[in-house]
């Protein structure tokens, strides 16, 4: 991982300390221009929870060039650590600034995933909101996704920007399994991305997010998602600094903090 912006560590995964436009700027723009091969994570205290719990994803989460702090979560567990992150960048914004890019340059995306009408109306409403961008070709992710010939039609499109929108854990190890197969692309996991972009799923109203209510939002609209939350307040107990501080020592957990940018 670069040290461009120094990392912050949550939990064994170490967080780029970046800003959205910094990101966008001194790593998409440059990674885009030269070719390269960019593996971005957008980790909230879900995913920093599940790596905790399967290790293999943890390799997966660390083996990623750069990994963002998507949730108030992490900005939250950084700040009480005393080393803050600049600010929460999610994944949406993301995307969304990396199709603007996009478009600008006339790069191509590839958007893997979702069901197959979500899978459609985003690419739809990608193509609507940024008429130039090139659209390197599009599947929905309920077929089988690790079959050869699938990842060869999928790299032989030559997409520069590759969005994978399979939920969490699925779409990072996927990518951690395929990207050798391609030659270059900035590859990111985008969650329920394309469910927004498409229409199908509404993100939460700016109030909600304002008072960091996003995730009360998604539970209210998805009541099987209480799960989900119930593994975010594992993650805000561990960052209750006197229980935290119990937990290491008793060997739970690890958090230690690096330096800031
Ligand atoms: N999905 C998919 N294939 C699968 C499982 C899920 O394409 O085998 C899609 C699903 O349709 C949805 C997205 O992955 O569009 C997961 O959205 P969610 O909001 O649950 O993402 P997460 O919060 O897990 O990142």
């Amino acid at each position: 991982m670069t040290e461009q912006y120094g990392n912050v560590t949550v939990m064994g995964i170490e967080f780029t300390n970046t800003t959205l436009e910094g990101f966008v700027d001194s790593t998409i723009r440059p990674c885009l221009e030269q070719d390269g091969k960019c593996f971005i994570v957008t980790a909230n205290p879900e995913i920093v929870i599940a790596a905790r719990d399967h290790p293999d994803f943890m390799e997966t989460v660390q083996s990623a060039d750069h990994v963002l702090p998507d949730g108030i979560g992490i900005i939250n567990a950084a700040k009480m650590m005393g080393t803050p992150l600049q600010e929460r960048v999610s994944g949406i914004d993301v995307m969304r600034e990396m199709l603007a890019h996009a478009e600008e340059k006339g790069y191509s995306a590839y958007f893997l995933g979702a069901k197959e009408e979500a899978n459609r109306k985003a690419v739809e409403r990608a193509k609507r909101r940024f008429p130039k961008l090139q659209i390197a070709g599009r599947h929905h992710g309920y077929a089988d996704l690790d079959d050869e010939a699938f990842v060869e039609d999928i790299a032989a499109t030559k997409p520069d920007i590759i969005f994978v929108a399979l939920g969490m854990m699925k779409q990072e190890q996927w990518i951690r399994r395929h990207m050798d197969r391609f030659d270059s692309g900035v590859f990111m996991g985008v969650g329920g991305s394309f469910d927004v972009l498409s229409g199908e799923a509404k993100r939460a109203p700016d109030i909600w997010i304002r008072f960091q209510l996003e995730w009360l939002y998604r539970l209210l609209k998805q009541p099987k998602r209480i799960f989900r939350v119930l593994k975010v307040a594992q993650f805000m107990m561990l960052h209750v600094p006197v229980i935290n501080r119990i937990m290491r020592i008793f060997g739970y957990t690890k958090t230690k903090a690096r330096g800031k940018g």
